[in-house]
């Protein structure tokens, strides 16, 4: 038998074992890893993805010159009284925004591993992330605009460092400790996004997930939220530029829902149950 025939078959028989160890959790975790596999790879190495994420960002700096252009106008035409002074800001997510994390992605699948918040820290304690395609051209055309960037992430307080690291590396502007608003307890992004508006007019927010622009897309119990994108569809097309992330994020959790691997891969097997034709 060749060497690749005998590893299909292991594959083949791991996973028949698999269907009759339900109770084990490690094999969920393994199943709901190899669910994911085709949008890691995605992800992490179809040029689709790298264009995808390079026209995106050319399409945030057009947006950006348009901002740009509308504010000398804008300037002209208004006094000195009724000028909005407050300094330009953009606001970017970090993860799958302006760093790329598809290698944790590929190494928990190539370990039938789920997300782990050890195993991610050991990630990102390394700090070796690479920037999303288009993401550093973009950021340092705004900062050359006169905006400043902020970072909004859902990293934790304790990845501050290293995350600070990792930015400052690859060479993004306004990588310091003003411009990093990490999750300290709760993942909603409204009040870090306010204390930012409070000081800076926000003219474009980029991120992976529609959460990054506003908390309500958490909701998707209506039509897995595709009501509430089109509510506010003006103010997204104004506001908020979406890069693509397949891999994960609030759409999965809709659908996966929360507790252990097995529950998540129960609710994954009805929901194909219900939903194919
Ligand atoms: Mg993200």
């Amino acid at each position: 038998m060749k060497a690749a025939t005998i590893i299909a078959t292991a594959l083949l028989m791991g996973c028949a074992g698999a269907r009759h160890s339900t109770s084990s959790e490690l094999d969920h975790a393994a199943l709901l890893a190899q669910q994911g596999s085709d949008a890691v790879l995605w992800q992490h190495a179809s040029a689709e993805a790298y264009w995808l994420y390079l026209q995106t960002y050319e399409y945030a700096t057009s947006r950006l010159e348009s901002v740009d252009q509308a504010s000398d106008a804008k300037k002209q035409m208004t006094d000195s009284s009724g000028w909005d002074r407050r300094p330009l800001a953009v606001v970017v997510d970090i993860d799958e925004t302006v760093l790329d994390n598809s290698p944790y992605q590929v190494n928990a699948i190539r370990r039938g591993r789920t997300f782990d918040q050890n195993d991610w820290r050991e990630w990102t304690d390394m700090a070796e992330a690479k920037a999303c395609p288009g993401a550093q051209e973009f950021l340092h055309f705004a900062k050359s605009t006169g905006c400043e960037v902020f970072y909004i992430t859902n990293r934790d307080i304790r990845e501050k460092a290293s995350t600070l690291k990792n930015l400052s590396d690859l060479g993004f502007p306004f990588a310091d400790e003003a411009h990093l608003l990490l999750m300290e307890g709760a993942s909603d992004k409204t009040e870090r996004r306010a204390r930012v508006a409070a000081t800076h007019r926000i003219v474009l927010f980029v991120g992976d997930q529609l959460r990054d622009f506003d908390e309500r897309f958490k909701d998707r119990s209506i039509r897995y939220g595709r009501d509430a994108v089109d509510i506010m569809r003006d103010s997204l097309s104004q506001y908020f530029i979406l890069l693509p992330n397949p891999m994960y994020g609030t759409w999965r959790d809709a659908v996966q829902g929360k507790g252990t691997d097995a529950e998540k891969h129960a609710r994954m097997r009805l929901w194909f149950e219900q939903n194919g034709y």
